[in-house]
């Protein structure tokens, strides 16, 4: 069996390791210089692989079902035996499972050692930019129109438009549509805020640990704890990459709320702040203040509510306190959209599961071609469940095109 991979990402390099290992004669095509380059930015490059709590809610898109006997097919157990084949130990961090070396170029290494065992062409720089039916088997053709090659299955792991700085920047979904696939709007997500403060530009490159709260008017729509960062146009850092799926998919309005004293009751802080400002009357509420924020954050707190810097602490009134404690654990910003999709780790929407058997990963709309990884109409939340899709779903459609 020929076949033609479309791709040398995470799911395209699995596909082409389990197909070779089937027996097929397998060619990857990659269009950057080298594969995997999305793959080494992992993890902060760390590569978180994967998850031990691979509950099916953790995963997005049209399809839950799709999803269900994808993950059933090739379910954790298998893919962690995969990355252990490669000479790969996995550990976790608090669920989160990493290569021990905590290298995401590792484990690159050890997908581009095995192809390399297994005989797998790897053909860098080539851009594959269609796919056409001939007879029984596919050609493929780069920008030029010159054929690449031809083969009896074509898998196509070309990704999303997260980060098009490491490669996949839509042409799979391009090519799903030549091939008469519906596809899925595509929209970013994991990715930062922009949001509407006029403090942003003074806070930019603040780090705060703080509970993020996605709020639509004033119901919560969820919530997240971690360090968030400020950025020149809206916020940044874990717990807003987690919410950035909802706040954005929903369309609706939302902020952020961000609670700097998440460890007090809300009428707990204002006591306390009281107390402070008896404690230390003879401190301005600037000073006052200091040995508790950070101290670029205090400025802006003070204008939002409109409290001078100079004002001495025994002079605060009971409404500026109220003021302060609220801003403390209230500090809301509007959601103004996405920080983009140079910023974004994956994508929303791609090619519509319903017209793809998630037992085998073969197109229903032409027999021969399969897909894998994010150029699906798939994403995971923040946690390696990207990494297990991308894995999962390449192992399945290695193993069924090779078959
Ligand atoms: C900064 C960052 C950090 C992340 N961290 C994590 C993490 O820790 N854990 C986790 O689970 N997920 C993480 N993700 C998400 C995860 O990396 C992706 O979901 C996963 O790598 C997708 O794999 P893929 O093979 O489907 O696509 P990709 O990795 O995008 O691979 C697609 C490949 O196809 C190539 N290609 C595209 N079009 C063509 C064409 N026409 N011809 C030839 N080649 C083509 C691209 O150059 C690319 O190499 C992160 C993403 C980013 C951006």
């Amino acid at each position: 069996m020929q076949i033609g991979i479309i791709g040398g990402g995470a799911a395209g390099m699995t596909a082409a390791i389990t197909a070779a290992r089937a027996g097929a004669e397998v060619t990857v095509y990659e269009k950057m210089d080298r594969v995997g380059k999305k793959l080494l930015a992992t993890g902060n490059g760390r590569c978180n692989i994967s998850n031990e709590h691979m509950e099916l809610f953790h995963f997005h898109g049209a399809s839950p079902d799709f999803i269900r006997k994808v993950m059933e097919a090739v379910p954790p157990e298998e893919t962690r035996a995969f990355w252990e084949s490669l000479g790969l130990i996995l550990v976790s961090q608090e669920g989160r499972l990493y290569p021990m070396s905590l290298q995401a170029s590792g484990v690159l290494d050890a997908l581009r050692l095995e192809m390399e065992r297994l005989g797998v062409r790897v053909r860098c720089g080539e851009e594959v930019t269609r796919v056409v039916p001939v007879k029984r088997s596919f050609r493929l053709e780069g920008a030029d129109g010159q054929e690449k090659g031809r083969f009896s299955r074509v898998i196509i792991t070309a990704g999303g438009k997260a980060s098009p700085q490491f490669g996949a920047d839509g042409d799979g979904q391009r090519l799903a549509a030549s091939l008469g696939h519906t596809v899925v709007p595509l929209r970013p997500a994991l990715v930062k805020l922009k949001c509407r403060s006029p403090y942003l530009k003074a806070l930019s490159g603040c780090k705060v640990e703080a509970r993020a709260t996605l709020l639509q008017g004033d119901e919560v729509l969820a919530q997240e704890w971690g360090e968030v960062l400020f950025t020149p146009e809206g916020l940044s850092g874990p717990p807003i990459l987690r919410l950035s799926r909802e706040a954005l998919v929903s369309g609706r309005r939302c902020s952020i709320a961000l609670n700097l004293m998440e460890h007090m009751r809300e009428g707990e802080c204002y006591w306390w702040l009281k107390q402070r400002a008896e404690r230390f009357g003879y401190m301005k509420v600037q000073e006052m203040l200091g040995g508790v924020l950070h101290k670029r954050l205090i400025l802006p707190m003070l204008k939002e509510t409109d409290i001078p810097p100079q004002t001495p602490s025994e002079r605060l009134s009971k409404q500026q306190i109220q003021a302060l404690s609220r801003i403390l654990q209230w500090w809301t910003f509007p959601v103004l959209g996405d920080g983009g999709w140079r910023e974004a780790q994956v994508t929303v929407g791609g090619v519509f599961t319903g017209e793809i058997d998630p037992t085998t990963m073969q197109s229903k709309k032409k027999t021969g071609i399969y897909w894998a990884g994010e150029v699906l109409d798939v994403d995971g939340d923040c946690g390696g469940y990207n990494l297990q899709w991308a894995a999962s779903s390449g192992i399945l459609a290695g193993r069924s095109a090779a078959g």
